[in-house]
């Protein structure tokens, strides 16, 4: 123990203030547990909330209703170009945040969950230590304890050509990049996932020229290409170019810009020089500089703390949720799990079994899928059953000028259940939530074909695609019967 160090006890200490550890606090405080909830930054909500979904969203809702402008002058109502006042935007942007985290702290107070600012170290399996900036830490001894730290950009260091190139505040990773500070004439983004898309988006409809470099032969490596396509092709139009199969070699501050030089790729330049170079190559866990090693918490290759479907680390005090746990990074996959890891500790029967985790992109148009995608059903050599329904034939669709998209429904040929669902379209990750209840709930093709639903709405795509399996299975159930 450090001299000076304060000791207290507590039943549950939460590490990470993020959606995964305020959900866990929250929710284990209404089961009457005792907690202290640890925080390294001055504020709660985590990433989601300061450099992550929502401050991203905020900027694809000013993006989107710049396009919305753009495309009502098919229809008669011309607007002219946008006047883009960055302070006000940012001061909105930082407004929505900061109501949204007074409202977690809100909720901590009347839960009565104990807040803790400082950086939590653990000193064994039963206690860890909290720095304090300018006090004397605290030593809390718990009972159990949750760890939630998320995870943080990855760097791509080595790709610098200079020390000091990594300190080049023409270098931009998702969170300085979510400050728009300024808007570059020409953006590179590295990476063609979803949050380089996402603040390409962005980005373009601000006015900056914007370049994806992307290594594999796609973007949005891993989903479904019939989803991915309608997007691919939307997004040749607003951004500059798009180069596939390249990598970037190395990226060098050369003062009024970044010079980048290039692999690969045909038709990719060698080399091209940019006012800004955002990184978007994925995160990485903050399971270092925790003192897990005092612990018998075990990392996985990746540094993801190992779990089990509780939630539990291979230490049985110590529980691990969200981000650091391990893929997919997502904020409800955080949330669910700090519920599960409450009950849990709480003693009753709960599990992190949900058979279907929903992602969105929100791009435009936003890309939305849950459970099994043809390309893991290819990869099993699964038999499954695709019923797609075009937007083209959607009334609501076409009355909200957005025709282009796609509703596709994944079910069992024998069982007719339900097993994945993708949508590409406008408002895709608001149509995803009836796929995932599909699929927790057992539902079969007939449950979404009887369902009603409202006309005329983007969720009758989904029904209709319905329709379009049993057609199919209907056309051939006769003409076995012709054959027989
Ligand atoms: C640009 C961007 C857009 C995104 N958009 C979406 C989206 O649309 N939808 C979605 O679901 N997900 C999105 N995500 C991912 C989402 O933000 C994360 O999955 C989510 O924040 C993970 O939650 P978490 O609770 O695991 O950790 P975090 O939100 O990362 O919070 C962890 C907290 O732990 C604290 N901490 C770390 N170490 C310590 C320590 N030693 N002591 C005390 N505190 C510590 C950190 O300060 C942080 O506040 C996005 C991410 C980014 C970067």
């Amino acid at each position: 123990m450090v001299v000076g160090e304060m000791v207290q006890e507590t039943e549950l200490v939460v590490v990470g203030a993020g959606p995964g550890g305020y959900t866990a606090a929250l929710r284990a405080a209404e089961l009457g547990i005792q907690i202290v909830l640890v925080e390294a930054r001055p504020f709660l909500g985590g990433v989601c909330l300061h450099e992550g979904c929502i401050p991203s969203k905020a900027l694809l809702h000013a993006a989107e209703v710049i396009k919305e402008a753009k495309l009502a002058s098919t229809f008669g109502l011309h607007f002219g170009d946008p006047k883009i006042d960055l302070n006000q935007l940012r001061n909105w942007k930082e407004g929505v945040t900061n109501k949204l985290a007074a409202g977690i702290v809100g909720m901590c107070k009347s839960a009565k969950v104990e807040t803790m600012v400082g950086k939590a170290i653990f000193q064994d399996s039963t206690s860890l230590r909290v720095d304090k900036e300018g006090e004397s830490s605290v030593r809390l001894k718990f009972k159990h304890a949750i760890i939630a730290t998320g995870s943080r950009p990855v760097k791509l260091t080595k790709l610098f050509k200079k020390a000091d190139d990594s300190k080049s505040s023409r270098i931009l990773d998702s969170t300085s990049a979510l400050t728009i500070e300024k808007i570059p004439q020409n953006l590179l983004i590295v990476g063609g996932g979803y949050i380089g898309l996402e603040m390409g988006t962005v980005y373009a409809a601000l006015g900056s020229a914007v370049t994806v470099v992307e290594m594999t032969d796609g973007l949005l490596p891993g989903v479904d290409l019939d989803l991915v396509k309608p997007l691919a092709n939307h997004l040749q139009t607003v951004f500059k170019q798009i180069l596939l199969s390249t990598t970037v070699v190395s990226l060098e501050d050369v003062g009024d810009g970044v010079q980048c030089v290039f692999a690969g790729g045909e038709g990719s330049p060698k080399t091209a020089k940019f006012d800004r170079v955002l990184i978007a190559v994925g995160r990485q866990p903050n399971s270092d500089g925790l003192g897990l090693e005092s612990t018998q918490v075990q990392l996985n290759e990746h540094g993801f703390v190992k779990i089990d479907q509780y939630c539990r680390t291979t230490d049985k005090r110590i529980y691990a949720i969200g981000d650091v746990s391990g893929q997919p990074m997502l904020a409800h996959r955080a949330m669910r799990q700090g519920q599960v890891v409450a009950e849990v500790i709480a003693g009753n029967p709960a599990a992190f079994d949900n058979r279907a985790i929903p992602a969105v992109v929100f791009t435009e148009p936003e890309i939305a899928w849950c459970g099994l995608t043809e390309l893991e059903a290819k990869a099993k050599n699964e038999k499954i059953g695709v019923a797609k329904f075009p937007w083209s034939a959607s009334g609501r669709a076409m009355t909200l000028a957005e025709p282009i998209g796609q509703t596709k429904i994944i079910y069992a040929p024998e069982s007719q259940l339900i097993l994945g669902m993708g949508v590409v379209g406008a408002r895709a990750g608001e149509l995803i939530a009836e796929g995932v209840l599909a699929i927790e709930s057992g539902a079969v093709l007939e449950d979404l074909l009887v369902t009603i639903h409202p006309h005329p709405t983007l969720s009758e795509t989904i029904a209709e695609a319905v329709a379009v399996a049993r057609r199919r299975e209907e056309r051939a159930s006769r003409s076995q019967v012709i054959k027989d």
